[in-house]
């Protein structure tokens, strides 16, 4: 059984597209929280963003930022967000990667709660350091 947005791609499930090129497509969302909510999903199958090789995930993000511009003066938003979610403990509850772009006003009611404290420079140095590890792990 291929996840919906597979089905979408290949044209057995509905959806109103607004864009589509070899790699991507881009829809409406079917329950949006703001009008002109859209979702950009690559063509291909990939459960998150941690799959896709590099430059996919470039051009996915490029046509969401395209998108964002095309939509906010669409239908007079006052704001963007650009929402991926990645895994079950990020909010993630289609495992086919997607790109919210979701049009936004000032008093909307769509809220994130967003527990912030600040750090102190030395925590956030030894997390730094441990990433700058990753990062030159995974151009090798
Ligand atoms: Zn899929």
């Amino acid at each position: 059984m291929r996840c919906v947005f597979c089905r979408i791609v290949s044209g057995d499930e509905r959806a109103v597209k607004v864009y589509e090129d070899e790699l991507c497509l881009a829809i409406m969302d079917i329950a949006p929280v703001n009008r002109g909510h859209l979702l950009v999903i690559p063509k291909k199958h990939y459960e998150t963003i941690l799959e896709m090789p590099l430059k996919e995930a470039s051009h996915i993000f490029g046509v969401a930022c395209m998108l964002a511009k095309a939509v906010k003066r669409a239908v007079g938003a006052e704001g963007i967000n650009i929402v991926q979610n990645n895994g079950r403990a990020a909010w993630q509850h289609v495992f086919h990667v997607h790109i919210h772009v979701i049009p936004r006003w000032i008093g909307d009611k769509l809220d994130l709660y967003w527990p912030a404290s600040l750090s102190s420079f030395e925590l956030l140095e030894e997390v730094a350091s441990s990433i700058r590890r990753e990062l030159e792990e995974l151009k090798t």
